[in-house]
């Protein structure tokens, strides 16, 4: 039985950040100008060991966790990822394990070795097919090719459904919205546009640099018709649309313009333990005291079932000029 908070919401899935650094420097997500050289990033002794991680996992699950999600920072820069998926694979209750990562790191070896472990899906960011505007979004030179090639490596190891999340910001790569969408379609990989979200503070966002929704979906319906399709189950992040010549199925992520706070189930590990209950998240509750202080099982999933169970976040739904300038916590300690 999932536990359910003030708004009737179960528990289902956990996004688990294992890494607040990245070897990017997306300019939407960790602009250099802020992460750079003097930037604090946690010390190793403050990030959760894959043990303590486990545990929270197996925990959680006894409120109706069954999906985990690994992300960062980059997942991939922490050493040996590998080795827990295998270890999360074991809890009883985990049906599903995916991750998100830029696929910068992602080789044939790498990928097959997180299949080999037991992961089962993966997502990979891409913002753009053109060399130049890519390397402008990404902000440390990184060449799309080699972006695809991490992609033929998921593909290879069987890492299915492959999905691609594009962040659309205004001015920079909403001009290869078409481009993007004709590389993926008829390929069974599915591309998933992204608006820029106001995640924590330091990314500059206006909301003059969000392309709508429905202007991403009217661009694409106007050179392959397209229609709406169900989504495959309550709560499902990305809105599926297909085109309607048979050539497959994209996604569009609308938390500003069509937010979907009523559905969502979904709650965030910070690399150092703290829990959030919305990606806009304000308030931490510190599990990793409670790890390290010795608490048992019992009193761990006892603190979850009063977090969840007192919740009634709803930032996107409450989006204002107000709670923009809210003290939020940054995008790359809780992950995607
Ligand atoms: N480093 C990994 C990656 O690049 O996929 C995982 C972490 S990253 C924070 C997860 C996803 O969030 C990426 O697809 C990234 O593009 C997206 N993202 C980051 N900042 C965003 C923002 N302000 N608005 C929308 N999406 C954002």
């Amino acid at each position: 039985m999932a536990t359910t908070d003030l708004f009737n919401r179960p528990l289902r899935d956990l996004r688990i950040s294992v890494t607040d650094r990245c070897n990017f420097r997306c300019v939407y997500c960790m602009p250099k100008e802020i992460f750079g050289a003097n930037y604090p990033f946690l010390p190793h002794a403050d990030v959760l060991t894959f043990e303590e991680i486990t545990r929270l996992a197996r925990i959680f699950t006894g409120h109706g966790v069954e999906k985990l999600r690994l992300t960062g920072g980059e997942p991939l820069v922490r050493r040996n990822i590998e080795d827990l998926v295998a270890m999360l694979v074991e809890i009883e209750g985990i049906h599903d394990i995916a991750m998100t990562t830029n696929g910068s790191l992602l080789s044939a070896k790498k990928a097959q070795a997180l299949k080999k472990a037991g992961l089962q899906r993966i997502t990979i960011s891409l913002d753009s097919l053109d060399d130049a505007v890519f390397k402008s979004m990404n902000d440390v030179n990184f060449p799309v090719a080699k972006v695809l090639a991490a992609i033929d490596n998921a593909l290879a190891a069987g890492l299915a459904p492959v999905k691609i999340d594009m962040v659309v910001k205004r001015g920079y790569n909403d001009d290869g919205i078409l481009a993007m969408a004709e590389h993926f379609r008829g390929t069974g990989i599915i591309l998933r546009f992204i608006e820029f979200m106001d995640v924590g503070n330091t990314n500059g966002w206006r909301m003059e640099d969000v392309v709508p929704a429905r202007e991403i979906l009217d661009t694409i319906d106007a050179r392959w018709p397209i229609e709406p399709v169900e989504p495959n189950y309550t709560g499902e992040v990305a809105a599926r649309w297909r085109y309607r010549d048979g050539q497959g199925e994209f996604g569009i992520i609308a938390s500003v313009t069509m937010p979907f706070c009523g559905n969502c189930t979904r709650v965030r590990l910070s690399a150092d333990g703290q829990l959030y209950t919305c990606l806009f998240g304000t308030r931490a509750h510190d599990f990793r005291a409670m790890l390290r202080d010795g608490a048992s099982d019992d009193e761990i999933s006892s603190m979850l079932g009063r977090v969840w169970g007192n919740r009634a976040d709803r930032y996107s739904e409450l989006r204002s000029k107000n709670t923009v300038q809210l003290k939020k916590v940054e995008m790359s300690r809780i992950g995607g």
